[in-house]
């Protein structure tokens, strides 16, 4: 894990897959720009499978690091046919390791299929122990090998069957991109917690249209040239092919759940996702933020990069000029030597830099994203008063984290989540800052959806789970898990 982020709840993944109606073109090529602009979801590992035309087999390319440390023009140009798929990974479930990079590939008599998942299964082991049993080896630790496993071994049905059957079979969250020797397929879980959105690449010169894409989310979308369509629909499968692209619902029980923190976090500011825009949502929470817990200040600062639209909201909302006051260091990051524990806090004075001009003599209200083990906010608080900050208020777009996600999102153990261990007073003293507040459910609520009947959460269509502890699926506390 980047050292740097250790504060930080952390995406699972991210997938993008092409389908090219010109046999001609190089899908991995596109792949390869998507997966570029989905590396914010996951940083340990990159892959890209294709399917050769010519030979009818999926050929695959994976490896630990970023996308661009695992691509050269030669990798791509060997990675032929003009249907393929990638995945970034950072890891949740299965340890960071070169076996459980995606994308999984199995081949089998009847062809081959390659498979990208960004979720967590829940009922991975009782799929895996089933295949086990049937005499099915694994060659990694990751929960998304069984879905490989599990088509594969019902392919023999027809495809649409094996995976109505496989979808029907495993519990959790999932957004998957699936190609198989004929097609590309998107499925989305019946909560669509994680998302999956479809997109189109224009006609060519003679007015062909030029194929489909399915993303994790719409900005990676437009960097591989393509128009965002619309989003998959939670217990939707899609089924991509030179004709047509098919559409049908796996699931009768679906009931909208869609992570909220895709919104205050994890996605790129520039995405929409379920057709609600991500910057959007962000500067309505710091407004938001500014009706519920307005202090009088000569300045508001966002923690960068993503408390920068919510400070940006804020200030609006409250006439506080808004300005920088911190800015980060880009280039520390994986290539620093975690240190010891001891270091550690010392380690985290080397991401970020008050700007004393900027903060010196005035009273600050800090924003960022959320407060997971508190090391951050501590570190920017003494920041802002060694610069001559005479008060430091923080402000929060998202509910204290008191509980750990069980959907794709790495959490520390509730011990460690520092708000499910102090009261907010007893946190604002031992973070040093004059004030805190978080935005409310409801704020965060409405800060997506204005639309939404914020006295029902439940019904609004996301998950809050983390907050609440209220899950949209059922889930079992492990031992490991207790305060
Ligand atoms: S528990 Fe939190 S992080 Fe996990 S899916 Fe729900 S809202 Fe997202």
């Amino acid at each position: 894990m980047n050292f740097f982020d250790d504060d930080k709840l952390h995406e699972e993944c991210g997938v993008f897959g092409v389908f090219l109606n010109n046999p001609e073109q190089n899908a991995a090529s596109f792949v390869y720009y998507g997966l570029f602009s989905l590396q914010h979801r996951g940083q340990e590992s990159a892959g890209i499978a294709a399917l050769s035309d010519e030979y009818l087999e999926v050929q695959v390319h994976k490896g630990m690091g970023l996308v661009g440390e695992n691509f050269t023009p030669e990798i791509l140009a060997a990675l032929k046919g003009s249907s393929a798929l990638g995945h970034v990974r950072y890891s949740t479930s299965g340890a960071s390791c070169p076996e459980n990079a995606q994308p999984f590939v199995s081949r089998f008599k009847l062809g081959s299929i390659a498979v990208a998942h960004n979720g967590n299964l829940t009922n991975a082991d009782v799929v895996r122990e089933l295949l086990e049993d049937a005499g099915i080896g694994f060659s990694s630790s990751s929960d998304s090998e069984v879905i490989v496993n599990l088509i594969a071994k019902n392919y023999k049905k027809g495809l649409e069957k094996a995976l109505t059957d496989t979808i029907k079979f495993i519990k959790g969250s999932y957004a998957l991109v699936i190609l198989t020797n004929e097609v590309l397929v998107g499925a989305r879980d019946p909560n669509g917690i994680r998302p999956l959105c479809l997109g189109k690449i224009g006609n060519d010169e003679n007015g062909k249209q030029g194929g489909w894409i399915l993303s994790s989310e719409s900005c990676a979308i437009e960097a591989a040239g393509g128009a965002y369509v619309r989003d998959i629909e939670p217990g939707e499968v899609v089924i991509i092919n030179r004709e047509q692209v098919l559409s049908f619902s796996f699931s009768e029980k679906t009931r909208r759940a869609v992570c909220s923190f895709e919104y205050v976090y994890f996605a790129r500011p520039d995405s929409v996702i379920d057709g609600i825009d991500v910057y959007s949502s962000r500067i309505r929470a710091g407004e938001i933020l500014g009706k519920e817990f307005a202090v009088a200040a000569d300045l508001v600062i966002g923690v960068p990069d993503s408390g920068v639209p919510a400070a940006i909201g804020y200030g609006r909302a409250t006439n506080t000029p808004f300005g920088m006051g911190i800015v980060k260091n880009k280039y520390v990051g994986r290539t620093f030597i975690a240190p010891g524990q001891t270091e550690r806090e010392r380690a985290v004075s080397l991401k970020h830099f008050a700007i004393r001009s900027e903060v010196n003599g005035r009273r600050i209200v800090l924003i960022d994203d959320s407060i997971v083990r508190g090391t951050t906010s501590r570190h920017l608080v003494s920041l802002l008063r060694n610069a001559g900050a005479r008060e430091v208020h923080i402000r929060i777009c998202s509910p204290p984290v008191r509980f750990p996600c069980y959907f794709g999102i790495d959490t520390p153990h509730r011990k460690d989540l520092i708000s499910n261990v102090n009261s907010a007073d007893a946190l604002c003293k031992s973070l040093g800052a004059d004030s805190l507040a978080f935005i409310s459910v409801k704020g965060l609520l409405e800060s997506i959806d204005a639309s939404c009947d914020t006295d029902n959460p439940g019904n609004c269509g996301y998950c809050l789970g983390c907050f609440t502890g209220e899950y949209p699926i059922a889930v079992s506390y492990k031992s490991d898990e207790a305060v």
